[in-house]
């Protein structure tokens, strides 16, 4: 089949425009960003996102992204009663079931909200359960709770990846979940510019388990995130945009080519 036949037909459909980019940054010898969470809906013609469905998305079962993430976030806890919560799971069941998620998630604990910790708590064991039920990467919202995921590896270790967006632990930590679970990621987006700690910790992260994103962040470029990021690991541009897709491929296993 001839190249231009194969892209028209994939431009075809709105689900596939996503993977179109990414075969056609392929074809030109180009990889594109990867964007491994993000919750805005911008469409770079070099980018691949990894879209977090919102709670109005999660409801109606939209999911417009060949890279799908969708998970009860722990500040939903805050809002909405656990009857509302119980509605949110269902949907959530469905889209799993459907198979239209690459990943769960987010879903974490975050102890700025103590009230809510251990509702917080359950559903990130509702969510991990289902990740390893369905062998779905799990994204992680985590502040300052390292202690609790630690424990939570000590006494059940996951069968999935684990991807902490956001991640603003300490270099001790990044070890100690390694040790317990090598199949952990750590992924950076706003903190490269706005923490000092997060820049000292770049260089010192195995390669291997790193992630970029933008999260909600309205302004944030990711071209500028992996500028940034390269510029502090000490490596080329393209090797760290090759280097997170092979991250990527090794989660995605086997669902992603
Ligand atoms: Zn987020």
């Amino acid at each position: 089949m001839a190249l231009s036949h194969i892209l028209s037909k994939s431009f075809q459909h709105p689900h596939s425009v996503h993977f179109s980019r990414y075969l056609l940054s392929l074809i030109l010898d180009k990889l594109p960003y990867l964007d491994i969470h993000s919750h805005r809906r911008s469409h770079l013609e070099d980018a691949v996102v990894v879209e977090c469905l919102s709670m109005e998305e999660l409801t109606l079962q939209k999911t417009q992204a060949k890279f799908t993430s969708a998970g009860i976030h722990p500040w939903w806890t805050e809002d909405f009663t656990r009857a509302e919560i119980l509605k949110l799971q269902d949907h959530l069941m469905k889209l799993v079931r459907e198979q239209k998620l690459w990943a769960l998630g987010e879903t974490g604990i975050d102890r700025v909200y103590p009230e809510t910790l251990e509702f917080q708590t359950e559903l990130f064991h509702w969510h991990r359960e289902l990740a390893d039920d369905y062998g779905l990467p799990l994204v992680i919202h985590n502040v300052r709770s390292g202690s609790d995921f630690l424990s939570i590896l000590k006494k059940n270790p996951p069968k999935t990846p684990w991807i902490f967006h956001d991640f603003r632990g300490n270099e001790e930590l990044v070890k100690d979940l390694l040790r317990l679970h090598p199949d952990c990621y750590f992924s950076f987006g706003i903190s490269i510019d706005n923490s000092p700690q997060i820049r000292e910790l770049l260089p010192t992260l195995p390669l291997t388990n790193i992630f970029l994103e933008t999260d909600s962040q309205k302004h944030l470029d990711i071209h500028e995130i992996y500028l940034r990021a390269s510029e502090k690991i000490g490596i080329d541009l393209d090797f760290l945009i090759s280097q997170v897709w092979m991250n990527f491929n090794r989660v995605s296993k086997p669902s992603v080519p």
